[in-house]
């Protein structure tokens, strides 16, 4: 039967003592609306650890705009259930005084800077977003402690925030250790998300496109050879040209260095990423090339 604790200090206890025994505990941290994307990552964590647990939290730090946050899906006990099924150890959940009662005034909470991860893309497009994912995803950890913490892919610029975190937590005596694991996506290639359950079916091709642009842009750079990064975008905006869909980016990243902007010097290991609008709904992916 898995524990379900309402908040981070109770959590907190119950890692301790799975530690106290000498195991080894795997952390997924979890917004809820939760599906196949989010099992995959606690299915690699219950092959490499002892012992796994689950957060659920819809962290409004992070929401930069409010119709998000207000139109996020969010069924806890379901996502509960899943987790059940899923062989989860422990799902915890907490409010924001929980997880911050050091600070007085809930609505103004010092976020902690993402560094050189948090600009461009994701930084430039969601403001605070970066920002509010590593004040949460530090609190978290600290809640944890020494444990392998897994995250998706998909959200490759919050994997870069999130590694900036483990070196400050080290010097703490907390070990993290960050395991990304890949995209899981529908056999239309679209990455999963729980933004998805809002597209409808008539929207669901237009969507389909994001990563069908990906996959184009890796055969330009694999066979045909092409290592401008504008054309390579380019190539992927033409994929992307449907009137249901506004591109907010279409990127090249070089996984090497991570860039504000486009790299300057020769691409070594470029990664595609984009970010479009589909009426009302933000969708993101991204494929190394
Ligand atoms: P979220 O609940 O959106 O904050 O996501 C929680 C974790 O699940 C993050 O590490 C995401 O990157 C990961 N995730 C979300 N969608 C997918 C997906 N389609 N495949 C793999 N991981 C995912």
């Amino acid at each position: 039967m898995i524990e379900s604790l309402t908040s981070p200090q109770a959590a907190a206890v119950w890692c301790d003592q799975q530690r106290q025994a000498g195991l080894q505990i795997g952390f997924v941290p979890t917004m809820g609306g939760l599906h196949d994307g989010h099992m995959s990552l606690l299915y690699h964590s219950r092959a490499q650890c002892d012992i796994s647990c689950a957060s659920i939290f819809l962290n409004p730090l992070q929401f930069n705009n409010p119709d998000d946050l207000a139109t996020y899906p969010s069924d806890i006990k379901q996502d509960i259930e899943l987790l059940t099924q899923a062989g989860c150890d422990m799902v915890f959940t907490g409010t924001l005084a929980q997880f911050f009662p050091d600070v007085d005034d809930g609505r103004n909470i010092p976020c902690l800077n993402p560094g050189l991860a948090g600009k461009g893309l994701e930084g430039r497009y969601r403001p605070g977003h970066l920002e509010g994912v590593v004040t949460i995803v530090d609190r978290l950890f600290r809640t944890v402690g020494s444990c392998n913490a897994y995250f998706g892919e998909k959200d490759y610029q919050q994997t870069l925030a999130v590694k900036g975190l483990v070196g400050q937590l080290h010097a703490c005596g907390i070990n993290i250790n960050v395991i990304v694991c890949p995209v899981i996506r529908e056999s239309s290639g679209l990455a999963l998300s729980s933004r998805n359950q809002r597209l409808s079916t008539s929207q669901k091709p237009a969507a389909a496109k994001i990563h069908k642009a990906l996959k184009r842009v890796k055969i330009a750079w694999r066979n045909d050879n092409i290592r401008d990064p504008n054309e390579l975008e380019s190539i992927m905006r033409a994929e992307l040209d449907d009137h249901d869909i506004v591109i907010e980016y279409a990127s090249i990243r070089d996984e090497t260095l991570w860039t504000e902007h486009l790299p300057e010097d020769k691409l070594s290991r470029p990664r595609a990423l984009i970010a479009v609008y589909i009426d009302n709904i933000r969708l993101i992916d991204n494929l190394l090339l």
